[in-house]
Parts: C-alpha cells; structure tokens; sequence
C-alpha cells in the first residue's frame, strides 16, 4: 500500500527522472499510442472511462517501450555483441523487434515446446532462435550461458529498472493528455508495466488510484502480495496467457514497488476476460489478447469498485492473439 507523505527515495532506484529520459530515449521508435474516451464504458459506470490503446505498438503490446529502454542504455560494445532473451511472448517479441529497429544483433531463447507459428514471428523480426531443452527454464539458462558464452546482454521481462522506466512511460502519455486521472487499471503479471505507471501516478498525486488485475489461474503477484515474499503458484492455461509466469524467488524491483504503489489487486475469473475480449470487439472494433481485455471484464462483471473516481484509464495492453482463439473465446458473449 502507498504511504501517503512518507515518500523514501533511497528506498526506490527509480525515480521519475528516469522515466522522463526514458521517454525522451524511446520516441524515435516508440510511438504514442492515443487514447481513446469510451462512451459506452462510461454511461453504463457514471464515470469518464478511458482505454489506453497499448495494443497499437508495432510489436503489438507495449512491451516494445521497455525493451527498446533496455537497448538504448547498452554501450556501444554492448550493442555490437547483441542481446538475448527467453520469453517467447509479448517480451520476445518486442526485443526482438527492438533490436532490428535499432541495428543490433538479437538471439532469442525458446525450448522445443513452443509452437511453430510463434517461432516463425520471431524469426520473421530478424532474431536467432535458439533452441535448447523442454521448458521454459532450460531456455533461460541456455539464455544466461549465451551471455557468459558470447557476450550476448540479457534483457529481462520486467524485474529490471530500465524495463519498468521504459513501461513508466505510458503513465507520461496519460498526464498529458488527462491531467485529472484518479484511477489506473492494468494487468498485473510480472509486474513491470504497474510498476512503472504507480511511480509516475503516485508521485503526481498520492490520490490516484492503481489497480492491478490478475488472472484467477496464476496469479504469482497477487498471492505474492498476500504472502509478504515472492511465492510461486501453479498455473493453468487461460485466455489471458500474456499474464502467465512467475515473479521470481529473486525479485529485486517490482515485488516491492508493486507492494507499494498499488492500492489493490483483483482476481479475475477467465470468463469475464471473454466479456471483456466480446466487448472491446463489438464497442470498439478492436481484437485485443485476453491480458488486454481482463480490466474491462473486470469492470463489466463488477469487480471493481469505482464509487469516487472519476477519471478511469483502462491499459488496453496488447493484441497479439490467434483469430481463431480470439473467435472462440468471444463466441458467447456476442
Ligand atoms: C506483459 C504483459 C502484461 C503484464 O505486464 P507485467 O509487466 O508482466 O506485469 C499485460 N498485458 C500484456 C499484453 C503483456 O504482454
């Protein structure tokens, strides 16, 4: 929980002024996303409701602001030996977009379980795959090995202070556009994205509320929070698999921050994320993964309470979902 007036730098490594950079470091690439006033949100809830349409980056998730953070602050050394990663995700997919935007050397890790399809984007962005053993855990340490190996650098998918400055920057865009905001609502996984937003949010004003939506089946945050330390939980498939993974026996970063600046953090079934996903598509025109609808089906089956907030962003995080699942998740809600 945020502690109102009681604000410790020392006890942050990041700060404001290293989103403001970052902001600065990602424009040439990264471009702003718009957002969106939602008129049917708002009528139905009584208040303003915006979507923040994070699904419009290149990468299709917003994921690009924090890799392309990461990339910028390499040496030039660095930058010539390459980078590597072992999320084959939203994460992946924007290093390895990043590194081609910005002329540099990437090297993806993925074990032999991941699909085909997923193997050719990636491949398709100019990256190397590498592939190594069953799991995603033999593809991280390959991943490591590479970097002591070949003098690859590891960009993390979000415990990291230039990947929660790069996602802070969203909260940038936001204030500009509405300086009255008092409630942001994001998805919640590894936490890099809410952490980046709640120190931007909380350092403009105390009173802005952050929300953070996890997933009913892996919620590794969520319990983490409850427990007082990172614990890891068993997980199932679901629609909003950009919210899978783990937090880290070793978070350095967002457990903490996490903690800190979010006021409170939902658990949502995997059916209002199919609301949410048949909504953005009839309302909005828009198909969106379920990590990016579980806000507005969070809203819609009344989770969330929003009796004194006025001013709401919903963070519409990505896109980057098969048709045919998009199709089947949506099929009984429309
Ligand atoms: C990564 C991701 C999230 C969650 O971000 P974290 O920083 O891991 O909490 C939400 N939505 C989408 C689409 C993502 O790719």
């Amino acid at each position: 929980m945020y502690n109102k007036g009681s604000d410790n730098q020392k006890a942050n490594p990041i700060t404001v002024q290293d989103i403001w950079k970052a902001h600065q470091s990602i424009r040439p690439v990264v471009k702003k996303t718009p957002l969106i006033y939602s008129k049917s949100l708002s009528t139905q809830y009584g208040a303003n409701i915006y979507l923040k349409y994070e699904h419009l980056h290149e990468s299709g998730a917003f994921k690009m602001r924090g890799a392309v953070n990461a990339i910028n602050q390499l040496s030039e050394k660095e930058k010539q030996k390459g980078v590597t990663t072992f999320s084959t995700g939203n994460h992946g997919l924007a290093v390895a977009l990043a590194a081609k935007k910005l002329g540099i050397p990437s090297c993806i890790c993925v074990s032999k379980n991941v699909p085909n399809a997923k193997l050719a984007r990636i491949k398709e962005l100019g990256a190397t795959l590498e592939v190594y053993g069953e799991g995603q855990d033999d593809a991280e340490k390959r991943c490591y090995a590479l970097q002591k190996e070949q003098g690859f650098t590891v960009i993390p998918p979000f415990d990291d202070p230039n990947i929660i400055a790069g996602q802070g920057t969203i909260a940038l865009e936001i204030l500009e556009e509405l300086p009255t905001v008092d409630c942001v609502i994001a998805g919640l996984s590894g936490g890099g994205l809410l952490s980046g937003i709640g120190l931007v949010m909380k350092h403009t004003n105390p009173d802005i509320c952050i929300y953070g939506i996890s997933i009913e089946k892996g919620a590794a945050m969520h319990e983490s929070l409850k427990a007082k330390k990172p614990i890891t939980v068993s997980e199932s498939p679901t629609l909003a698999d950009s919210l899978l993974g783990g937090i880290g026996a070793n978070n350095t970063y967002t457990f903490p921050m996490v903690k800190r600046y979010a006021d409170k953090s939902f658990l949502i079934p995997e059916t209002s994320i199919a609301k949410g996903m048949a909504y953005l598509y009839q309302e909005h025109g828009i198909i969106v993964e379920g990590a990016a609808a579980i806000g507005v089906g969070a809203l819609l089956d009344k989770h969330l309470p929003l009796n004194e907030q006025s001013n709401v962003v919903l963070i519409v995080s990505g896109c980057n979902v098969d048709l045919e699942d998009h199709s089947q998740a949506i099929m009984n809600y429309i």
